[in-house]
């Protein structure tokens, strides 16, 4: 439920109703618009209580949120959330991208893959060092032998880092490091490793689970919001379709679908979305056409030895191109354009 509070409330009033709501046992959330304050309440039908509420001084009208995700929905907080990674707001116009190695392998080649990156146009670098493989015997990563390949990373090329938690024991091993703590998509709904992000302050990059729902997603990223950390990044990566010619299904409704129910931000990955290195500057581009505010795609200085998802890493050249047509799109979408 939310209360809309009058133009002319004032911050007594204001004070005087989150108290009250915070007297019958239920959470609020405080959003100040240019126009009104809004108070989000959360706790078990909060509409029932609605009568006390409606007659209080400065209160304009009580509305119900349908929806089983609140603070993450769009009614809650009608402007978008901007979210500032190092220079950059994730969020705003200009297109947040996202690249590096699938995975921490090689010392070498993951730090020249990263300068490459860079002198590409990427804004962030990825690189996992707690990979999430399917089957057990594959490469599962570094682990904190990689961590101060990361830092060299960041050292050299001063970009901030966006890794992947695998469970809440990788926090501390990544929170001080890493400037965006990545949840992939087998960990959408591990609720403890959520919650457990929820309690820190920095911006956490939620990636869609393969069968999960836009519903059940967004109701994960409450889990983080309703911890207090309120900054939540999502990104599509593909579903798991009948398909079998590509990897993942890249849901492209989800973008345009997720701006109309969330202020959250959203990201699209069209590398798993697609599993096949040919296809993923066509999805990027249309990622992007499509709204979103930004992408994450894979890129390796040598995508062929690689020791995850090399299938789906573009080389530094191919991915130089992709920028330039990113670039493109932008401008005929008439959002900024160009690196810095
Ligand atoms: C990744 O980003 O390398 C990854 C494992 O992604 P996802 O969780 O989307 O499969
Ligand atoms: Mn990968």
């Amino acid at each position: 439920m939310i209360i809309v509070m009058r133009h002319d409330a004032t911050s007594a009033q204001v004070a005087a109703v989150v108290a009250q709501v915070q007297a019958h046992g239920m959470r609020t959330h405080l959003s100040d618009g240019d126009e009104r304050t809004v108070i989000g309440v959360i706790g078990t039908n909060p509409f029932a209580l609605r009568d006390l509420f409606i007659e209080a001084p400065g209160v304009a009208e009580v509305v119900p949120i349908t929806k089983p995700f609140k603070l993450s929905n769009r009614e809650f907080r009608s402007r978008d959330t901007r979210i500032k990674v190092n220079s950059h707001e994730v969020g705003g116009d200009r297109i947040w991208i996202v690249a590096g190695p699938c995975s921490v392998d090689n010392e070498e080649l993951y730090l020249e893959s990263c300068r490459l990156v860079q002198a590409a146009g990427a804004h962030a670098l990825r690189g996992g060092v707690f990979k999430p493989r399917t089957s057990p015997y594959s490469f599962q990563g570094l682990r904190a032998g990689g961590v101060e390949i990361l830092r060299e990373a960041r050292r050299q090329t001063g970009l901030p880092l966006v890794c992947e938690v695998l469970a809440p024991a990788d926090i501390d091993t990544l929170a001080e490091l890493a400037d965006v703590l990545q949840i992939g998509a087998r960990n959408m709904q591990n609720f403890a490793l959520l919650s457990e992000v929820g309690r820190l302050r920095k911006p956490v990059l939620l990636k869609r689970g393969m069968s999960a729902t836009i519903e059940e997603w967004l109701l994960s990223a409450e889990y983080i919001l309703s911890q207090g950390n309120y900054q939540v990044i999502l990104c599509e990566r593909g579903i798991r379709t009948f398909e079998t010619y590509t990897r993942n299904t890249l849901d492209l409704n989800a973008i345009p679908l997720i701006k109309e129910l969330s202020h959250l931000p959203i990201i699209v990955d069209p590398s798993h979305g697609t599993g096949r290195r040919s296809l993923v500057t066509a999805m990027a581009l249309a990622g992007i056409a499509a709204g979103a505010h930004g992408l994450m795609v894979e890129v390796h200085a040598q995508p062929e030895v690689a020791l995850s998802d090399g299938a789906q890493s573009l080389t530094p050249q191919a991915f130089r191109q992709l920028v330039e047509q990113v670039d493109a799109v932008a401008a005929a979408l008439q959002r900024p354009v160009g690196v810095s």
